[in-house]
This record gives structure tokens, C-alpha cells and sequence, in this order.
């Protein structure tokens, strides 16, 4: 049974990319789990232990404890014994089960579906067995944010959904599809604060977007673009026929849209002459003024041209479009836009959506030349995906603004 369960997960595992599949995830993958107490909240569970299989109930709690490269269970009254693996299965297909680290301590999160645990690297795994278009609405709703417009949820479900497609092979080598972190998508348990956002992933169930060639696209989007987006080769280097710049005016009503920051006067000096700059000739200080009406590649001063995305990273901006203005002791950076800037703009798409622009007007004002295909209609032998950008990392940003509480600080290349 037990080499049972492990085939029926590696079989899982391989057959992906057809609709209607489950995907594996790996929770809480930034913790070195030792304890883990689960609860299934409704449906109904079975517990496979070996060759034992026994009902789980709701409201019944089960603990799992590493030990050594084993899982000791026990329920509230007696241990279950120690086992290489242990799996719970819902059977009704609307099974909801609560996963609570103990060791370390982590708030409890729900989960849809099938959960599976063993010991590798010294620490337990807790793998998500779960049917994708579950999968991406939780990530819609971990990363959209609530109370958007149904069409705006669409487009953010066929970006999940893409970005799922693309790398179910990214974790393979450990297992799994893919880790619920910032690294892959964010995945913080199901989706339940707002139905609408269940209803936009069925609404476009198994549906991706591809470019020219018929291959998934990188789905890059970001918070605000400022008023106009950036081309991919400007910010990651590779171009892409589908990532290049759009003027965008949807967006600039948000709070995002625009940034303000000051920054010492003699760190400015130090950053430009550590990048070429000679700033004993700098006469008067309005020599490092800088004026940018469109998205600057460049800022230009003394005659050197310093990458914008550098100056980004270096004093960790909110984006790289921004003009300067020095005066005695400090520079006054006026910037436009939250984030990277490539692909589509999630504020310009919100207020599009409101406006009554439907899902695949948004995407093909952001994505140029894509087109959106189910799933089935995709030749999987030939399919090629681009993974060169997946693992850009962008700097640390200061907390999001308010109007973005639950979306995680700007992703890699998305
Ligand atoms: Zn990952
Ligand atoms: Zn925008």
C-alpha cells in the first residue's frame, strides 16, 4: 500500500498538463516541519497507513511527528504507529481538511482535497494533492486581492493558471509540482473569502494564454506600471515578442501610481561615483537633476548613463521610472508605478475590468499577440517553455500600500 500510494502520486505527477488534474504542492515549504496537527473540517477522509486504511472524521485531530525518517501518529486517544508515509484522502470531492504546524508553530491554514506526508532533508513534507482549478483560485485570491470584478479575477486566473502550466516541472526533482511560496505562487489555503473568484477560474477552466508559437507565455504582471509598461529586455535582459512596452492611462488613478522618496544627498554621490561617476566635477548640485516623462532605460548624469533598474535595486524603489531633483542635502526622487513594470499592470487591468472591458481585451492590451487556447487544444509533445526568467529576483520592496493588503511583495518575473 505503501508503494501504492507513492505510484499513485508519481503517476499524478506525470500525467499533468490534461485538464482536470490534480497538482501537488508542497505546504508551508518554508518550514522545517517536525509536528504537524491536521483536522479534516467537512466531507469525509480516509486515512491510509500502510496496508490500514480507516476513516478519518470531521473534527477528529491527528498528529504527525517526525522521527527520524519516519511519521509517529497518534489521535487524541492512542498512537497510530510510525510509518514512512502518511495519506489522507477525501472522498466526497468537496473535502476540506485544516493543516496546523506545531513544530514550528505557524497560524492553521484549510486545504481542498488530498494531503500526503513523509521525511526528506531532515524534515516532514506536506504535500497538497488538489485539483488545479482549486489550486488557482487560491492563488487568484492570495495574489488578486478580494473584491475585484469578476472579469478582472479571469484574467488573474488565466495568469495562474499559465504560470501553473508552465512549471509543474519545477519541483520534480523533489517530488512535487511546485512550493506554495513566492518562489512558485503564493498559495496560502483555499479560496473562500469571495465565491466570484471560484466562479472566474471555472468561467475559464483550463484555458492558458500562448504566445505566437502556441507556447505558454511568462505571465509577468505587476501592481502599477505608472503609465506605461516596460519591455522585457529593458528590465530581465531576454526580450519577448509579447512582453514590450504599452502605454497604459487605466492605472493612473491609484494610489500606486505614483511614489515620492528623499534620499541623502552624499549616498546619491557615493552610489554615481561607485558607478562610474566623477562627482569632483559635479559644479552645483542640480547637475544630477533628471528629468523622465516616459519610462527611463537610463539616467543620464555627468555624461554616464546608469541603469534605472540598478538604482532600483540598489536603494530598493518602488520602480525604476522616476526623476530627480537635487537640492542642498538630499535628492528627491519622483517616481511613477509599484513594481517591475513588465506585462500586465493589475491596477490598469481593475479599473479596465470596471469599466467593461472583458478578460481577453485585457490580456491582449497587456500580452501583444497572444492568444487564449484551452488546455486540450495544445499539442503537449511540442510544447516549449521559457524558463530562462523564473528566477529573476526582484528586490525587497517596502510594504505594499494599503489598497494591496494581501498581495506579496513584487514576484520574480510575474
Ligand atoms: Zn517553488
Ligand atoms: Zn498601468
Amino acid at each position: 500500500m505503501q508503494k501504492l500510494t507513492f505510484t499513485f502520486i508519481v503517476s499524478l505527477i506525470l500525467t499533468l498538463g490534461a485538464a482536470g488534474q490534480k497538482i501537488s504542492i508542497s505546504l508551508f515549504n518554508n518550514l522545517k516541519l517536525s509536528t504537524i496537527l491536521i483536522t479534516p473540517t467537512s466531507g469525509s477522509y480516509r486515512l491510509i497507513l500502510g496496508d490500514n486504511e480507516v476513516e478519518l472524521k470531521v473534527n477528529q485531530i491527528l498528529y504527525i511527528s517526525r522521527s527520524g525518517d519516519s511519521l509517529m501518529v497518534r489521535d487524541a486517544n492512542q498512537n497510530m504507529g510510525t510509518w514512512k508515509r502518511v495519506t489522507v484522502v477525501g472522498q466526497t470531492g468537496e473535502d476540506i481538511i485544516r493543516v496546523k504546524p506545531i513544530v514550528p508553530a505557524s497560524p492553521a491554514r484549510l486545504y481542498d482535497d488530498n494531503l500526503s506526508f513523509y521525511v526528506d532533508l531532515d524534515r516532514i513534507f506536506a504535500i497538497n494533492l488538489i485539483d488545479q482549478e482549486k489550486y488557482v483560485a487560491a492563488v487568484v485570491e492570495a495574489e488578486g486581492g478580494l473584491n475585484r470584478e469578476p472579469e478582472f479575477y479571469k484574467v488573474q486566473a488565466l495568469i495562474v493558471r499559465t504560470y501553473t502550466f508552465a512549471h509543474l516541472n519545477k519541483h520534480l526533482a523533489e517530488g512535487f509540482n511546485l512550493c506554495d511560496e513566492v518562489h512558485c505562487q503564493s498559495y496560502l489555503g483555499r479560496s473562500e473569502k469571495n465565491s466570484d473568484i471560484l466562479d472566474a477560474v471555472l468561467d475559464t477552466k483550463d484555458m492558458v494564454i500562448v504566445d505566437a508559437e502556441r507556447n505558454p507565455i511568462t505571465a509577468a504582471f505587476h501592481a502599477n506600471c505608472g503609465g506605461q509598461t516596460a519591455n522585457s529586455e529593458d528590465v530581465w535582459v531576454k526580450p519577448l515578442p509579447y512582453l514590450v512596452s504599452v502605454s497604459d492611462r487605466y492605472c493612473l488613478g491609484s494610489n500606486s501610481s505614483t511614489w515620492e522618496r528623499s534620499i541623502p544627498i552624499g549616498e546619491w554621490k557615493k552610489f554615481l561615483s561607485q558607478n562610474g561617476v566623477d562627482t569632483l566635477k559635479i559644479k552645483k548640485n542640480s547637475d544630477l537633476d533628471f528629468q523622465a516623462k516616459t519610462r527611463p532605460k537610463y539616467y543620464a548624469v555627468m555624461g554616464v548613463e546608469i541603469p534605472t533598474t540598478d538604482i532600483r535595486k540598489h536603494f530598493r524603489l518602488r520602480s525604476a521610472w522616476f526623476s530627480v531633483s537635487a537640492g542642498k542635502s538630499e535628492v528627491r526622487l519622483s517616481g511613477r508605478g509599484y513594481g517591475h513594470g513588465v506585462g500586465l499592470c493589475q491596477d490598469g487591468a481593475i479599473n479596465m475590468a470596471q469599466k467593461g472591458w472583458t478578460y481577453d481585451q485585457i490580456v491582449q492590451y497587456y500580452y501583444k499577440g497572444v492568444s487564449i487556447v484551452k488546455l486540450t487544444e495544445l499539442d503537449m509533445d511540442r510544447i516549449r517553455v521559457d524558463t530562462t526568467l523564473n528566477n529573476m529576483v526582484e528586490p525587497n520592496l517596502p510594504p505594499p500600500g494599503m489598497e494591496f493588503p494581501q498581495r506579496p511583495p513584487d514576484r520574480g518575473t510575474r
